[in-house]
């Protein structure tokens, strides 16, 4: 076997998030709250066998991690036959999903029938009202659909994502998280992030960790460090109530894991990102169209990750008067900056 390609930090290149598409139903506040994008040309949109065979030269280098993501994933036509091009790539053991849920009814069926192996569903609030004003578009019961349409189509280990946000939903955390309870979903509480396309982004709004955790054990009396580990090397810390029920924090923003982060991401035009944060990426359907062999995207791929020095969240933890990353007109100039577009 061949030696784990590691980049000047001796992290590992393991995981892919591949976002296929930039386009999206809703227009949450923490992701889309502008009225106007510029969206990625379609022409420049790598097709299905494009997206396949990059992946297969990843898993070539040591990937063994897919996430499929977006904008919303479902909007993209012929998704299960991707999930077949990837499931064929050796190498691949885990293939996921993040979605939003709201079309997933539809279409869990023929997912799982292609061999996708589990869904996170984003969940933020459980209120119809409060969904409609803040993601402005869609319907939380379709949202609901979804999720019990996951689990009728035989996809295990769906997890809900939900960010929390002050005076938006940190209200609702011990209701979404008995939600998934009595459910079996495993939930994961996340911290709002300042990335992307988050121009509204305050710390003031940022609902730490360790206050989630005091609002949980005052529900629960009690949640402690659960004894297993994330099987998928999530960077979520696990807890367990009393119950046994467990639950996971990710706390992006005031406990960046970038020590240990092996994560880069594909856009859906075929940019390779080494960090949510980063400026710049590889532009690989370059190489793909200019007619590259996979040895060749292989070197390009395994040069970048070698003088990888990233560490975005933590160099924005260190920053005095943090505020959002990008003004609108920043991410105007380039959409690859969206966390629509980078795929989250
Ligand atoms: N549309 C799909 C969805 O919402 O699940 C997939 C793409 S979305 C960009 C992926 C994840 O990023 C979602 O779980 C979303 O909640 C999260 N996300 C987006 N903006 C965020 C922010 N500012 N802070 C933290 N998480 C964010
Ligand atoms: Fe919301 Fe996901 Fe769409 Fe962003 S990409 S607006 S998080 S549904
Ligand atoms: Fe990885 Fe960059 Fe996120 Fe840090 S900020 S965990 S290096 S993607």
């Amino acid at each position: 076997m061949t030696s784990p390609l590691t980049d000047l930090r001796d992290r590992t290149l393991d995981s892919l998030r591949v976002s296929v598409t930039d386009r999206c139903n809703l227009r949450c506040h923490y992701c889309m709250p502008e009225e106007e994008y510029v969206w990625l040309p379609r022409q420049s949109i790598l097709r299905h066998e494009e997206t396949g065979r990059l992946v297969k030269v990843f898993a070539s280098l040591g990937v063994s991690k897919v996430r499929i993501t977006g904008g919303e994933p479902l909007l993209r036509r012929d998704l299960p036959r991707l999930v077949e091009l990837i499931k064929a790539s050796r190498g691949i053991v885990d293939l996921a999903m993040t979605t939003n849920g709201l079309v997933l009814e539809s279409q869990a069926a023929a997912l799982k029938a292609a061999g996708l192996d589990r869904v996170t569903i984003s969940l933020d609030t459980l209120r119809p009202e409060r969904f409609r004003e803040f993601a402005r578009r869609g319907r939380l019961d379709d949202v609901f659909a979804g999720i019990d349409a996951a689990h009728h189509a035989g996809l295990r280990g769906t997890k809900l994502n939900t960010v929390v946000i002050r005076g938006f939903n940190d209200d609702e955390i011990v209701e979404i998280l008995e939600f998934g309870r009595v459910r079996g979903l495993e939930v994961r509480f996340i911290e709002y992030m300042d990335v992307g396309g988050a121009t509204q982004w305050s710390p003031d709004d940022v609902v730490p960790r360790s206050e989630m955790l005091e609002v949980i054990r005052r529900h629960y009396g009690g949640a402690d460090a659960a004894a297993s580990r994330d099987d998928h090397g999530a960077p979520a810390e696990r807890f367990q109530l009393p119950d046994g029920t467990e639950f996971g924090i990710i706390a992006s923003t005031t406990a960046p894991f970038c020590g240990t982060c092996g994560r880069s991401r594909l856009t859906a035009d075929g940019v390779w990102y080494l960090c949510l944060y980063a400026d710049r990426g590889t532009d690989l359907k370059e190489l793909v169209r200019a007619g590259a062999t996979d040895e060749e995207i292989a070197a390009a791929i395994a040069a970048a990750w070698r003088s990888r020095d990233d560490r975005g969240a933590e160099e924005r933890l260190a920053q005095p008067g943090r505020g959002p990353l990008f003004r609108v007109e920043g991410l105007r100039q380039d959409p690859h900056r969206e966390m629509h577009t980078r795929g989250g």
